[in-house]
């Protein structure tokens, strides 16, 4: 059998073997209710109180302000809806950006439909925001700011500091969808003047259905689910021990390593983007050259779509995506590439490789040995570069 090589842990990341081993008691013994007096129950209540201090130490919050939910997405819904709710009476305005995760502005039509007002920042060619423009959309009634901390396609990590010290001045919540970030960049929710950070489980190696919010103490948001006092009452429903132990253990893992993890994903990012732009012409990378996730690559190859080169990437087992998983099944070009500027042709033959620390440089090796000959493969087939080629010579 061939090797699997998987290079998409933007989309989502195998269990980790020690986040395994922690949760395996809590799937065979410990399944009291967590809500429940005797000694198995207080087991759940032990593992879940741990579970919480580990996601507040890696951002530097207090256990208490951290909130488990399902996912990343429910945590980027509780928070523009909770908000919205809350801060209704003192204004109805919402500051986001036009290359969010859909769970942000999927949700953001919905308050729109609901007399909402938002404001979607452009991003530069780089996918950065501009700290002038989102001086200038900021109204008297707005009550909230959300941009993510780096994006899911292309990498870019945004002035988040930069933005919660305006934010923070004018009084106004900040948000951001830090997905992509957690367990990736040390995140500091104190230094950063964020009131409220979504994360997901499965993004850092716990199981899917994980999440996690940050709500700063004091803040204003409605309760999300409305029953029992689990989560202090604010997010109802018998605790997901299996994954709230998972989740602990793999941002406390993550932590651990990040400095490490950090040094060996720029390289092997570095090393794949300089290998492939150079042995492929009209080849151009996506995202801030600098400014970016450590184990992101994103490329746009000419001539091709992104979906034939990740066929024929799968006869060798290698995992990839093109652009967005989240876009991939509908033939729109990604929201993202078109916002930076991309036009249609150059935004669908766009590959996105993201790296993990399980990663090796013998896979990142392979992809270097396959990829060229797979593109030259699909341009040989298009008129277009058919086209180029004739008028070049
Ligand atoms: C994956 C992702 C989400 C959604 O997280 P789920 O746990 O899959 O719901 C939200 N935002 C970003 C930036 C993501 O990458």
């Amino acid at each position: 059998m061939k090797e699997l090589i998987y290079f998409d842990n933007a989309a989502t990341t195998p269990i980790r073997p020690e986040v395994y081993e922690e949760i395996k008691p809590y799937i065979e013994e410990h399944f009291g209710n967590p809500s429940s007096i005797y000694s198995i129950a207080r087991d759940s209540k032990k593992a879940i109180d741990k579970a919480r201090q580990q996601v507040a130490d890696a951002l530097n919050a207090q256990p208490a302000e951290i909130y488990f939910t399902g996912c990343g997405s429910e945590s980027d819904n509780w928070v523009l809806k909770g908000v919205s709710s809350a801060l209704k009476n003192k204004g109805n305005h919402i500051i986001t950006t036009c290359i969010e995760h859909h769970a942000i502005l999927h949700t953001c039509e919905y308050l729109e439909k609901n007399g909402f007002e938002v404001t979607y920042l452009p991003v530069d060619e780089y996918g950065k925001i501009s700290l002038d423009d989102l001086k200038a959309a900021i109204r008297p009634e707005t009550i909230l700011v959300s941009v993510m901390f780096a994006n899911n396609e292309i990498g870019t990590v945004e002035p988040i500091k930069e933005i919660g010290a305006i934010c923070h001045e004018k009084g106004i919540y900040f948000h951001t969808d830090a997905v992509q970030a957690f367990g990736h960049i040390k995140i500091d929710v104190q230094d950063m003047n964020i009131d409220f950070l979504s994360i997901s489980g499965h993004k850092i190696g716990a199981p899917k259905g994980i999440g996690a919010l940050y709500i700063r103490k004091g803040c204003k948001i409605d309760n999300l689910i409305h029953g029992g006092q689990q989560e202090r009452g604010r997010r109802a429903g018998t605790e997901n021990v299996i994954g709230i132990v998972a989740l602990g253990k793999a941002a406390e893992m993550a932590m651990a390593e990040i400095d490490e993890v950090t040094a060996k994903l720029t390289y092997l990012r570095d090393k794949l983007i300089n290998s492939l732009l150079s042995k492929i012409d009209y080849a151009r990378l996506n995202g801030h050259p600098v400014d970016r996730l450590p184990g992101n690559v994103n490329i746009s190859f000419e001539f091709i779509e992104g979906e034939s080169m990740l066929l024929l990437l799968d006869n060798y087992g290698i995992c990839a995506s093109s652009g967005s998983a989240c876009t991939s099944g509908s033939l729109d070009p990604s929201h993202v590439l078109l916002a930076i500027g991309l036009p249609h042709e150059k935004a669908h033959g766009s590959l996105r490789i993201s790296l993990g620390y399980q990663n090796t440089e013998e896979q990142v090796d392979k992809l270097i040995e396959v990829l060229p000959p797979i593109v030259q493969r699909l341009r040989d087939m298009s008129p277009l570069y058919e086209e180029i080629k004739n008028k070049n010579k």
